[in-house]
């Protein structure tokens, strides 16, 4: 469990008014059982909570730039996948903090190096990394595993999840869901182009953790691309190749004793 020594906890709220009213709540509340609460953050917390949907805790895990302290999410009327408490249970939320039952959970990160022709950058996602063409046109990439040459994919784009991103745009791009603790990367093609001009993979593929992804723009491409990390998008001119991997950083979770992610399916998809 995390250092009981220090009792600050930074809270994050999305601009909703349900979500600033729980953010007073949850504050009152955490207070009185002795804990320091921060609006700022501060690197010494114990704990982020992130009060709004996932979109809010997408956020704020890029705004505190990966903080190595866990993150747990009130959720304030959205799909809410992240978000592990209502409004309406935070006592039992505090209870479960204060007797410590709950646990931490570490979830792996999808890491983009992208190479231009006279600089890299290093762009890390949550949920994925999406690779298209700028203007929706169809986008040509080669893509290869390692050192080995797998396809020339023509079509919308691919999108490299991370396991936690496996029930986001992945899943509604026909990729599978994974287990969010495994340490592996998904490649799901966006409306990949088969005819008798293309040929793409239609499926996903899973990489394992010690596997690279490479994709290299065809020349046309090279000042078309547009590289989105969790639905933020990033653009760059002359890319010459953009390499995936799971990086060493990782994001933690505070769970509670009861949570389980397939019944997490079951409610928030069936
Ligand atoms: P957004 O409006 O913030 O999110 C779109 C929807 O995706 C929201 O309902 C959000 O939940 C949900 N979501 C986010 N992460 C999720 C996860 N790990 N598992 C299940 N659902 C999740 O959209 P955005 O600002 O463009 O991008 C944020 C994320 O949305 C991206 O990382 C991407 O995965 C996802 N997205 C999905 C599609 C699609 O499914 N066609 C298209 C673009 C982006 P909340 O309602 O709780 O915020």
């Amino acid at each position: 469990m995390f250092n009981t020594k220090k009792n600050i906890i930074n809270i994050i709220s999305n601009d909703d008014i349900e979500s600033k009213e729980t953010s007073k709540s949850i504050q009152k509340a955490l207070q009185c059982k002795g804990y320091k609460i921060s609006n700022s953050y501060d690197k010494n917390s114990i704990l982020n909570i992130c009060i709004g949907g996932d979109g809010a805790f997408l956020r704020a895990v890029h705004k505190l730039n990966f903080p190595t302290s866990p993150f747990i999410g009130i959720n304030t009327g959205h799909l809410g996948f992240f978000q592990e408490i209502c409004p309406n249970n935070l006592d039992e939320f505090i209870n479960c903090l204060t007797k410590k039952d709950c646990y931490i959970d570490e979830f792996h990160l999808v890491k983009a190096t992208v190479y231009t022709n006279n600089s890299q950058f290093e762009l890390t996602g949550v949920n994925e990394i999406v690779v298209k063409e700028v203007q929706s046109k169809t986008i040509h990439l080669h893509i290869a595993i390692e050192n080995t040459y797998l396809e020339r994919f023509s079509g919308d784009g691919v999108i490299v999840s991370t396991p936690l991103g496996s029930t986001a745009y992945n899943f509604s791009s026909g990729g599978s869901l994974v287990y969010p603790t495994l340490s592996v990367l998904q490649l799901t093609p966006i409306a990949p182009i088969n005819s008798k001009v293309y040929r793409s993979l239609t499926s996903s593929v899973i990489i394992p953790n010690n596997m690279t992804i490479k994709l290299t723009p065809e020349y046309r491409d090279v000042n078309s691309i547009l590289i989105i990390i969790d639905g933020v998008q990033h653009t760059y001119e002359n890319i010459v190749k953009i390499e995936l991997n799971i990086p060493e950083k990782k994001i933690k979770m505070l769970t509670l004793g009861n949570r389980n992610f397939w019944s997490d399916i079951k409610e928030k998809f069936l």
